[in-house]
């Protein structure tokens, strides 16, 4: 499946989304039904939250902490789920490339202790999710990147392989006939896959990965990787991950700042719109131009998620729901 594009998006969901509330149910994403107060949380655990609309990655999740198992576990596996998923453009295999061609992975994991791992520009490796989970269990360092990253992923037993596949190198070479320098703005359906989660302990962990902006220029590195910005836990009071255009997030700390938004009394929404509000009120943005979308969770299994245009949406699975939550957003209050 190609990304989809805000247009379509806009064209194939139901008139009725997101219209004054912080999220709009609809729980199955072909429903018309869409309910509008799902912000409340009954807050039972487990639970598990991620950006987009990635049932099957929530399903695993949640299967791994229904069977007592660990957040840590269960945001490894969900996100491995849409790595390896050949028709998601924009993670693992399959993800659209750079400019020149070459698939490259961002990823990063935080633990219940603060423990954390990364991995940068990772080329020919699936599972950057959890190469990153190597990096923070095996080693006395935090981020891997690039040949290094590689080489370390093979030494611990990660199979080389070609991430461009067919339709991914189709749709460079139908980009490169413009080849606008440019990268395309990202308000799709399938970007950075961030999942945080709340274990039967109580215990809170999160993850997210990439193949970062498609057609970005070479080097290119986004939010995704970087511990902070991209993806913060904090045990003590809750966990942010974020999606959409990186250099945003990352002059913004973005998920640290919602975290600690979080530690201040706000609740995982208000900490969300916040933080976007922080992006969109700076001085001369052009945010009309660019998707940038968080979810949060905080202690209490409360969720929140925002996002600067429509069409973000959180999928969250608890108490035996396994939803697709339409976000509220910033441009309609223009
Ligand atoms: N945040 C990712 C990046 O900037 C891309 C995305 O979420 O679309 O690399």
């Amino acid at each position: 499946m190609k990304r989809r594009n805000f247009i379509k998006n806009a064209a194939l969901t139901s008139a009725g989304l997101a219209i004054g509330n912080s999220l709009t149910n609809c729980a199955d994403s072909e429903s018309k039904d869409n309910k509008s107060d799902v912000a409340v949380s009954t807050n039972k655990l487990p639970l598990v939250i991620a950006t987009w609309h990635v049932k099957n990655a929530t399903t695993k999740a949640m299967e791994i902490l229904q069977a007592g198992g660990t957040a840590l576990d269960a945001v490894e596996q969900g996100c491995r789920v849409e790595e390896a998923d050949i028709n998601n453009s924009s993670v693992g295999k399959g993800g659209l490339p750079d400019r020149d061609g070459n698939v490259t992975l961002d990823a990063c994991i935080m633990d219940k202790y603060g423990n954390c791992g990364s991995v940068v520009y990772l080329q020919n490796i699936t599972h950057a999710v959890s190469v990153a989970r190597k990096v923070m269990e095996d080693t006395p360092h935090v981020m891997l990147a690039g040949e290094g990253a590689k080489q370390f992923a093979m030494s611990k037993g990660f199979q080389p392989e070609d991430l461009l596949t067919e339709a991914s190198k189709e749709a460079w070479e139908k980009w490169k006939i413009e080849a606008k320098y440019k990268p395309i703005i990202n308000i799709e359906n399938h970007d950075t896959i961030g999942m945080l989660a709340i274990d039967k302990n109580g215990d809170i962990s999160g993850a997210c990965t990439t193949s970062g902006l498609a057609y970005k220029m070479g080097g290119r590195v986004g939010d995704s990787p970087i511990i902070g910005s991209g993806l913060f836990v904090d045990n003590e009071i809750g966990a942010c991950v974020a999606t959409g255009l990186g250099e945003e997030v990352v002059k913004t700390v973005g998920s640290f700042l919602v975290v600690e938004l979080m530690r201040q009394g706000k609740s995982p929404q208000q900490a969300c719109e916040e933080a976007i509000r922080r992006i969109v009120s700076k001085p001369n943005s052009n945010y009309k131009d660019f998707q940038v979308g968080y979810i949060a969770v905080n202690k209490k299994g409360e969720t929140g998620s925002y996002a600067i245009h429509q069409w973000f949406s959180m999928t969250k699975f608890q108490d035996g729901v396994n939803e697709q939550n339409q976000s509220d957003y910033y441009i309609k209050k223009q």
